[in-house]
């Protein structure tokens, strides 16, 4: 790699033009693939393995392959071309998957943004060696970081990840500066009792979060199992019911700027 590490190429998945839910504004969502969590509930399923992947869906027969190798000057050409519809919030939001596998390419992608004056956003799980944010520090707009349970044996069992890693490179983001805004999926039999949000909110305020962007689960990812042929293990499952989801709301409302997306 060179200084830039312009050179590197970045593991996409899809680029996604005109997004309103991934940060501020109108933006331009890639999605990267490779993630090294198993959210059995995840939306984006194309988006964990690293290599491409061919999806066919049913009704419209509609063939996708999900996964190309593009330079960051490439990416950056096609963010470009959204440029005039950012006004003052919006710009590029770097997904999926997990950016932070690919940290030295995606700094290398906004490396080249920046020259432009785009804003950028990472959406990241964050459950990576807290060495692999050093090339991005000082050049994100807003780390969207998710944090999905209080507890450690569902971080480990069900997600596949370590929640102290987590909970820790919040703090270490925060200290450093940059802005955060946590989001939480709210995700039925998972994380939505309220001695869960509460825990969640203790740990959070703790690490200095101000600000907590609530998710409700819903069912929208479940096309795109049916397409790579595989069962979705929440298909069944219903999205929480809007009591449930004004009760936690007011939970973390007691300790942060809450939002419900
Ligand atoms: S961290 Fe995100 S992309 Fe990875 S499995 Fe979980 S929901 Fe899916």
């Amino acid at each position: 790699m060179t200084d830039s590490g312009e050179e590197k190429l970045l593991n996409v998945s899809e680029i996604q033009h005109f997004s309103t839910g991934d940060g501020p504004g109108i933006r331009t969502t890639v999605f990267v693939k490779g993630c090294n969590l198993h959210c059995p509930w995840c939306h984006n399923p194309e988006t964990v393995s690293p290599l491409p992947q061919k999806l066919v869906f049913s009704g419209s027969g509609k063939t996708v392959i999900y996964g190309r190798k593009m330079s960051a000057e490439a990416v950056a050409a096609e963010v470009l071309e959204d440029r005039e519809f950012y006004g003052a919030d919006g710009g590029l939001t770097v997904s999926g998957g997990e950016p932070m596998l690919q940290a030295d390419a995606v700094s290398g992608l906004m490396r080249i943004l920046e020259r432009d004056g785009i804003r950028t956003v990472i959406d990241t799980a964050a459950c990576v060696p807290w060495e692999k944010f050093a090339p991005l520090l000082g050049r994100v707009q807003t780390f969207l970081v998710d944090y999905k349970t209080s507890s450690d044996e569902t971080y480990a069992g069900q997600i596949g990840g370590d929640r102290e890693t987590v909970i820790d490179n919040i703090r270490r983001l925060i200290g450093a500066g940059e802005t955060v805004r946590v989001r939480v999926p709210l995700i039925p039999g998972v994380n939505t009792s309220d001695t869960d949000a509460s825990l969640m909110c203790g740990q959070l305020a703790k690490a200095g979060v101000k600000t907590v962007d609530l998710l409700p689960f819903h069912r929208l990812g479940s096309a795109k199992y049916t397409a790579m042929g595989k069962e979705y293990a929440y298909a069944g499952i219903s999205p929480p019911d809007a009591e449930t989801v004004s009760r936690l709301r007011s939970i973390f409302a007691g300790y942060f700027d809450c939002f419900v997306e």
